[in-house]
């Protein structure tokens, strides 16, 4: 037999419906802050992700599945959907609809990452993406509909991390003041750290080896006074939404593309991938993807990694309410049609098979797990009706005509 590739799996109920219900609570979260979704392709020219997730990512440099297709093409599976949704509002001039700038994304993404726990090959992220807006009520907005997503999907526990990583004229001077540290300490750098710092000092703080221990020692960013205002007003903002946060001066994403507010979200519940989600402003990345300077903000979450921490939850009741048991095989048409009237009705039903036994199918009805069975024998055939029989109580039964078997069992099932 074929078995499925590392990293990848199925999605099973009911762990399954627990995906189905989380990006449920998303959309109407999203609904109320104005935001509309953008369904954007799995594979793009890899280029895109090289110029906008950054050359010495992680993501770019060692888990990206990139590929020659058949045509020679250099494409990718996407690793997460910011570059693709910024090249889509570019590509459709989505600036000038007018309109408030609010996308959301729900999709797979790869990354040819070490399966372990809550780390997958594919996985689904949950994004959204709010471009042309400067002020920090957008950040503090975009900050405070995450949590709202978090709480409505029933994921608690989680605190959230901020910072600033100021603007291109912040970083200039930081960039020096950060390598000529780094240089000095390079004896305490991982491999990998010591071939990138030159190229992207800020890297190394985010490195999931020696970063922790160096972003505690490294000199520390100090901003200008416009992204100065910026981050404490969008900390003031916060605090008016009622987010919960906390202030890490170490916090740095591993994308290029950030500027200003950066963000992250944990739970202590989950282990080693504690990450829930990460986001932040990327004002520069519109305008270098060959855009308009349009300033954004954005985050994304991991869905694989919200249902781990809600897989205790009871799963809902997939049992259908009626479960119809035909007689015979001239039963067998009434019964279909039954079925049929039933789920017009709005009232879940099912069946086994009507070639089978009557003691089969009543076996399996019991198993479905079913309110009601909807029984047509030889005697309810010939006088047009069914029988009813309670699976949950004992020995209620009546029989009712055909036609009126969805109004009764509404009935029943409100008493
Ligand atoms: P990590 O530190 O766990 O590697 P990351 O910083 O690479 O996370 P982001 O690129 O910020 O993650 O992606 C946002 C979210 O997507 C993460 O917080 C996480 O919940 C989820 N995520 C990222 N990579 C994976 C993966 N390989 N498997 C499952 N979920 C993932
Ligand atoms: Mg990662």
């Amino acid at each position: 037999m074929i078995n499925s590739l590392r990293g990848f799996r199925d999605l099973l109920p009911p762990e399954s419906d627990l995906f189905t219900r989380i990006e449920a609570a998303a959309r109407e979260v999203f609904g109320l802050y104005g935001y509309q979704e953008l369904r954007i392709p799995t594979i793009e020219k890899k280029e895109l992700f090289v110029k906008s997730t950054g050359e010495t990512t992680d993501i770019v440099e060692k888990e990206m599945y990139a590929f020659t297709d058949g045509g020679g093409r250099e494409v990718a599976l996407r690793p997460e959907g910011t570059p693709g949704a910024v090249r889509a509002y570019i590509e459709h001039n989505l600036g000038q609809t007018g309109r408030n700038g609010k996308y959301f994304y729900i999709g797979s993404m790869f990354r040819a990452e070490r399966p372990q726990a809550g780390r997958f090959r594919e996985f689904t992220q949950i994004g959204a993406e709010h471009i042309g807006n400067p002020s920090p009520a957008a950040d503090a907005e975009s900050i405070s509909m995450l949590v709202r997503l978090l709480e409505k999907a029933g994921v608690g526990g989680c605190s959230v991390v901020i910072n600033s990583l100021g603007c291109a004229e912040c970083r200039k001077t930081y960039r020096q003041i950060l390598l000529d540290h780094l240089r000095l300490n390079a004896a305490a750098l991982c491999e990998p750290c010591k071939g990138r710092i030159e190229r992207n000092p800020l890297r190394a703080l985010d490195c999931k080896i020696d970063g922790p221990a160096l972003a505690e020692k490294a000199p520390r960013l100090s901003l200008c006074p416009a992204c100065a205002a910026h981050f404490s007003r969008t900390q003031e903002l916060l605090k008016i939404s009622g987010v919960e946060f906390q202030v890490n001066p170490g916090l740095v994403r591993g994308l290029d593309y950030y500027t200003s507010t950066v963000f992250e979200v944990r739970s202590g519940a989950l282990g080693s991938q504690d990450a829930v989600c990460g986001g932040g402003r990327y004002d520069d990345l519109v305008k270098s993807m060959g855009g308009p300077a349009a300033p954004a903000i954005g985050w994304a979450v991991g869905v694989d990694r919200m249902a781990m921490l809600l897989k205790d939850q009871p799963a809902p009741d997939s049992a259908p309410k009626t479960f119809i048991v035909a007689a015979s095989k001239e039963a067998g048409d009434k019964a279909f049609a039954l079925v049929t009237s039933m789920r017009a009705a709005g009232i879940s039903s099912d069946f086994s098979n009507f070639e089978l036994s009557l003691k089969s199918q009543m076996r399996s009805a019991d198993k479905s797990g079913a309110s009601f069975a909807l029984i047509i024998g030889e005697d309810e055939l010939k006088a047009g009706a069914c029988a009813i029989k309670s699976l949950k109580a004992h020995g209620e039964q009546q029989t009712v005509p055909l036609p009126d078997a969805p109004s009764t069992i509404k009935q029943l099932l409100k008493g």
